[in-house]
């Protein structure tokens, strides 16, 4: 059971159905979830794309001393490696003088050259003191067919729409051995991973005024029983193993609540009573890994 990604799109696509959230939470939401859209796209093309002796980190957020940074893909190169800040903007926009400005609306957004700067710096220090030394070659990408940018110079580091395949395939020219050097480097990564931001603001929740059950894939309504080893949502009519939505469930429960314990009862009124405690119990056996007997059991994730 893999668990441990507490993204904010996670957390509130969660809470999306249990509880109301605001306006401007669930615009939030929206927008985290075009971006993730995004990157995903990016990542399934250089998946299929580059070859295999590059790796291909995603969603990185890393800190330097307290100094957090994010980023969105990081390819790893022989000798050099590729942050790549993945931007959906849609429109157009204008850069004057350092500024950048939707046009005709003449909004002011940030300029993201400014966060790939401070990004860049951030990583540079990170990488000396895990002793790498490896180039830095950041870029962003703007991905969404609809985006023009007037005024910008050949020299930014930007990848526009009709610049994405070339720039993919641009990789595949130069090929490599990947060695222990560059498995290093993932693991480095991978240790140094920050799984929460400490300036992420999410919305309050309590378990007591969540609502409790299984929620439907399809549609965010709640299943119910269907047989001994489905369970199906009366608005979509859509049906799920039920051992696949327990875990799912199971996973949700952890990801809202990292420092509960988890118990047959907890869960069992995590999902509503939705089965036999017994039940539960033997999906929790299966997924999961019991501590202690009888009364006292509970159980952890797997390592
Ligand atoms: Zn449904």
């Amino acid at each position: 059971m893999k668990v441990g990604n507490f993204s904010s799109l996670q957390v509130l696509s969660y809470l999306e159905p249990r509880m109301n959230l605001s306006n401007s939470e669930r615009n939030k939401r929206q927008n985290l979830y075009k971006g993730f859209d995004g990157e995903q796209a990016v990542y399934n093309r250089l998946i299929q794309q580059l070859p295999p002796s590059y790796h291909i980190l995603t969603d990185l957020l890393l800190s330097h001393n307290t100094s957090e940074f994010q980023i969105d893909l990081l390819l790893i190169g022989e000798n050099t490696i590729f942050p790549l800040e993945v931007k959906n903007y849609e429109g157009d926009f204008i850069i004057q003088n350092d500024n950048w400005y939707a046009v005709p609306s003449q909004n002011e957004i940030r300029n993201p050259l400014h966060q790939l700067k401070r990004m860049e710096i951030l990583l540079r220090k990170l990488l000396k003191k895990g002793n790498f030394n490896f180039s830095i070659k950041p870029y962003i990408l703007f991905i969404h067919p609809e985006f023009q940018l007037y005024q910008a110079l050949p020299d930014f580091p930007f990848v526009f729409p009709t610049q994405i395949n070339r720039f993919i395939r641009s990789f595949t020219s130069s090929p490599f051995q990947s060695n222990s050097h560059h498995n290093r480097l993932v693991t480095f990564f991978e240790n140094q991973r920050l799984s929460r931001s400490a300036h992420e603001r999410l919305p309050k929740y309590a378990y007591e005024k969540l609502k409790k059950g299984v929620v439907c894939q399809e549609c965010s309504h709640f299943l119910e029983v269907l047989n001994k080893k489905y369970l199906v949502c009366h608005n979509c009519q859509s049906t799920e193993p039920l051992e696949i939505a327990i875990k799912r469930n199971i996973v949700e429960f952890i990801t809202l609540f990292p420092n509960e314990k988890i118990t047959t009862n907890v869960i069992h009124d995590w999902c509503n009573g939705i089965h036999s405690k017994r039940v539960i119990r033997r999906l929790l056996k299966l997924f999961l890994q019991p501590v202690g007997v009888n009364n006292h059991r509970y159980y952890v994730v797997k390592q």
